[in-house]
């Protein structure tokens, strides 16, 4: 074992820094302009280079994906009930809640962990409003089945897509689905800007309201306060480093990629021992290669893993655990099983750009050396 210990920690996860000197470039401009905040030429600049990669109309930035997600509901006016899955960050949870709305919790489907159409069908009620799936790991939700339903009960669709920045399904950014997706450019996503959100959506007619709403309710020709906003802008200094890393953008996935990819050579037998799950991209989808995690057989297993690992000083995740069903605050409707199941039985493992592919290699002679240690128990 000893040889196998990590001289230092190693995280699930690195933030994306650009070269100092190019955001300090930006910095430089900042300080010449006096220009903070407040829709400052870095943020107008960023807008439009996100409108032209994902090839989308209505783009709106804000201070963090919560907050953008929190705003979406809002310009959206929903009321009653949501549809959304459980599995998913305690962020998706609480922007229903934090809007009066009921989550109504569906169960997900066990390839990629995402809210399964078929379960949504009989939980729609004469109150549902809209449905609020999230894409898990980056990995594209079924898109047009959800918008078929969506459509048949005249329900509004907002996608979580915290952890799908980039991502494309037959060639069309997975952003552009639904009637509105966030994105979180949050440190620890694949893409970020410190902190950081945004929002992409197909009603144009949205654009002042989600302008207004995040900067106190006020209209953006500064003549009214019309609705009860929040401060959720954001600054020139995120745009700047929105800019920096996006310029590196192809390159980020490509580097993930290799990573990801070691992961899936390394750990493959394990698959098809049975004593894993991996999960493997659709050929249709353009991935961003987000997060690398295994699912494993039993909570034991699982928890056994995660604290072998971290004797090895790999501080892997279990992410989601538990799942927002189950937050103690509320009495939520716990029906659901694989939602459940996934939960107590996943882990991340380690992905960040700096992450070397000995260190995969490495990462995996751990995992099998210790769940086989643990079938020997
Ligand atoms: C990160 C994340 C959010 C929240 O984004 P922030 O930018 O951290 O506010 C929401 N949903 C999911 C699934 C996330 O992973």
């Amino acid at each position: 074992m000893d040889n196998l210990i990590f001289k230092e920690k190693i995280f699930v996860t690195r933030p994306l820094l650009p070269p100092l000197e190019e955001y300090q470039l930006k910095l430089k401009q900042i300080w010449e302009n006096k220009w903070l905040t407040n829709y400052g030429p870095f943020e107008h600049e960023f807008q439009s280079n996100l409108k032209k990669l994902f090839d989308a109309e209505n783009v709106e930035l804000f201070a963090n994906g919560h907050t953008s997600l929190d705003l979406a509901i809002k310009s959206l006016d929903l009321d009653g009930e949501v549809i959304t899955t459980p599995f998913t960050f305690a962020s998706t949870t609480q922007a229903i809640i934090g809007n009066n709305l009921k989550p109504v919790f569906a169960d997900v489907e066990r390839e990629y962990y995402n809210l399964n159409p078929e379960n949504i069908e009989s939980l729609i009620t004469e109150k549902t409003s809209a449905i609020i799936p999230v894409h898990v790991f980056g990995n594209p939700c079924e898109v047009k089945k959800i918008e078929k339903i969506a459509k048949k009960y005249d329900l509004k669709v907002i996608y979580d897509a915290a952890h799908a920045f980039g991502v494309k399904i037959d060639n069309e950014s997975i952003v552009n689905f639904g009637d509105i997706s966030m994105l979180s450019f949050h440190a620890t996503k694949v893409f970020n800007t410190i902190e950081g959100g945004a929002l992409i959506f197909k009603d144009k007619e949205l654009s002042n309201k989600l302008k207004a709403l995040k900067n106190f309710g006020i209209t953006p020709d500064k003549e009214e306060v019309r609705y009860l906003g929040k401060n959720g802008k954001m600054n020139e200094f995120e745009a700047a480093m929105g800019l920096c890393n996006l310029n590196k953008i192809d390159d980020i996935f490509y580097q993930r990629s290799l990573i990801y990819n070691r992961y899936l050579e390394c750990l493959e037998d394990l698959e098809d021992s049975g004593d894993l799950k991996l999960i493997h991209p659709q050929n249709n989808v353009f991935y961003n290669y987000a997060y690398f995690t295994i699912k494993l057989n039993s909570i034991e297993e699982r928890d056994f893993l995660y604290g072998k690992l971290a004797e090895y000083n790999v501080f892997a995740r279990k992410y989601f655990y538990p799942p927002c069903n189950e937050f103690p605050a509320y009495d939520f409707d716990r029906n659901t099983p694989i939602a459940k199941d996934i939960s107590n039985t996943i882990l991340s493992l380690p992905l960040y750009i700096g992450l070397s592919l000995d260190d995969v290699n490495q990462i995996s002679k751990i995992i099998k050396i210790e769940l086989k240690n643990f079938k020997n128990l």
